[in-house]
């Protein structure tokens, strides 16, 4: 798998886009409860760090994605996509969607042109809209 593709996860959220994942790619010096570091789902080998206690499938790796699932989308997962629609503009269920009908080099190119920074190009934070390479990380409030 692609590396940027490495970084989709499962529910359809984008790893490249997450405050975790941006602070350690940047190597973001981490701060306690604050900058986190996780290197994207898949790669971490947890299918889903909020869907896979309750998803049997996802555990065991039989869906890649949870549109493959015949009980798609499921409860957990839409709760989660509504907070995602609500706090932070994207869905997750939009963002499988895309991979279902279109694959998931467009979902790539529909994040790079929502999410790339005004000023350097590369991906700001879904959940901060912070850029981890334009961005003075000590002004930080979240
Ligand atoms: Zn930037």
């Amino acid at each position: 798998m692609e590396p940027e593709r490495q970084l989709i996860a499962p529910c359809g959220m984008y790893c490249g886009v997450c405050s975790s994942y941006l602070a350690y790619s940047h190597q973001t010096p981490r701060i306690r409860g604050k900058i986190t570091y996780c290197i994207g789902c898949r790669p971490r080998d947890k299918q889903c760090s909020w869907l896979k206690k309750r998803c049997e499938l996802l555990r065991e790796g039989t869906v890649e994605y949870c549109f493959e699932c015949p009980t798609y989308p499921c409860e957990a997962l839409e709760r989660i996509d509504a907070g995602y629609r609500d706090k932070h503009v994207f869905g997750l269920i939009e963002s499988l969607d895309i991979i279902r009908t279109q694959g998931e080099d467009v979902l790539l190119a529909v994040l790079k042109e929502r999410f790339a920074c005004n000023e350097c190009g590369e991906l700001r934070s879904i959940h901060s809209g912070k850029c981890y390479s334009c961005d003075d990380i000590k002004g930080w409030k979240d």
